[in-house]
């Protein structure tokens, strides 16, 4: 398996867990079983980390779309099988673009899923426009599937701006577990290219962190030995290290918290619900989990310059 091949397949990985996690109720998601095929419990500790993810993430979704209501456009790159933009369709939320980007082998996967099933295309069909679907890319109204590596940044551009993407509109990029995987000089680049072209930018990465541990090395070992490198993991050592990423290529100002207190911070009804889902044994397996991860946001321009805080 070459090195690209390994990276493509975290997104499987990644589909698999969050389904564990919604089958078991932890969250809502009519759409990620369109997604995967077969089903494998994983543990509680897993399902509660993903819980985190989602719902920190979406913390910060909420925050953005609050300040910029529906004048914005959402960039996720790295979005593997994503379903958020079905998620925010059925909560009422419909903004100016919303667009997908991943490496062509994994964009021509979701098309086909999304081809096969009518209750993912009419949820991105509209009566302004029909759904085009060739090759590795999905066109509707306000939602685009880009195929293309994001270290291609040339090609990122002419993509981008052939979707319709205004450069001067407050928009958002979300990387889940992404620049991990790309090499340090690439993930800078791509970070810098984004502050450089947008005017009004917020940035939410949710990512590995403490990545010099010994529980951490035991977790990359563990993935290596599943074909995977982190090729950008010294980005990944304290959330100094996260935020500093940003600022260092030209962005206003970044803040990042562990997934520890991202988890004390959700909202406490939903995470009492949540806890009771399943028993939990090893408590200090989910603490371990959650204190090597962390969201980092970051911002330029107007809008989310007051976001700074949970
Ligand atoms: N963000 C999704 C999520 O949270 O479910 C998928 C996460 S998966 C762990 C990482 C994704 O990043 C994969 O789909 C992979 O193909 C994509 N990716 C990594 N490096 C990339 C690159 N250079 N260009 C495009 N996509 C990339």
């Amino acid at each position: 398996m070459s090195f690209d091949e390994g990276v493509q397949a975290t997104n499987c990985d990644a589909t698999k867990c969050k389904y564990s996690a919604v089958k078991m109720g932890y969250w809502k998601d009519d759409y990620i079983k369109y997604f995967v095929t077969g089903y494998e419990r994983k543990t509680p500790e897993i399902n509660r980390g993903y819980y985190a993810r989602t719902q920190g993430v979406a913390l910060f979704i909420d925050k953005f779309l609050k300040k910029t209501g529906s004048n914005c456009q959402i960039i996720n790159l790295g979005a593997g099988f994503d379903t958020l933009y079905w998620r925010l369709k059925d909560s009422g939320i419909s903004i100016n673009n919303y667009v997908e980007v991943d490496f062509a082998s994994v964009t021509s996967k979701k098309c086909f899923l999304i081809k096969k099933s009518k209750i993912l295309l009419d949820a991105i069909s509209s009566q302004v426009s029909e759904v085009r679907i060739v090759g590795s890319e999905l066109h509707a109204y306000n939602y685009h599937i880009i195929g293309t590596d994001l270290r291609n940044l040339s090609e990122l551009e002419k993509k981008l701006c052939q979707v319709g993407i205004n450069f001067d509109v407050p928009t958002m990029f979300l990387t889940e577990c992404v620049l991990v995987y790309m090499e340090p000089e690439c993930s800078s680049m791509l970070l810098q290219w984004i502050a450089n072209k947008f005017s009004d930018i917020f940035y939410v990465n949710y990512e590995p962190v403490n990545m010099n541990d010994n529980f951490a090395r035991i977790m990359l070992d563990n993935l290596r030995s599943r074909g995977c490198q982190f090729a950008g993991v010294d980005a990944c050592f304290s959330t100094q290290t996260q935020m500093d990423r940003f600022v260092r290529v030209g962005w206003d100002s970044a803040r990042s918290w562990n997934m520890t207190n991202i988890y004390e911070y959700l909202p406490e009804d939903d995470r009492y619900r949540m806890e009771r889902l399943e028993m939990l044994d090893e408590l200090e397996l989910l603490q371990q989990l959650l204190t090597h991860y962390c969201i980092t946001i970051a911002w330029k321009g107007g809008t989310m310059a007051d976001v700074d805080h949970l």
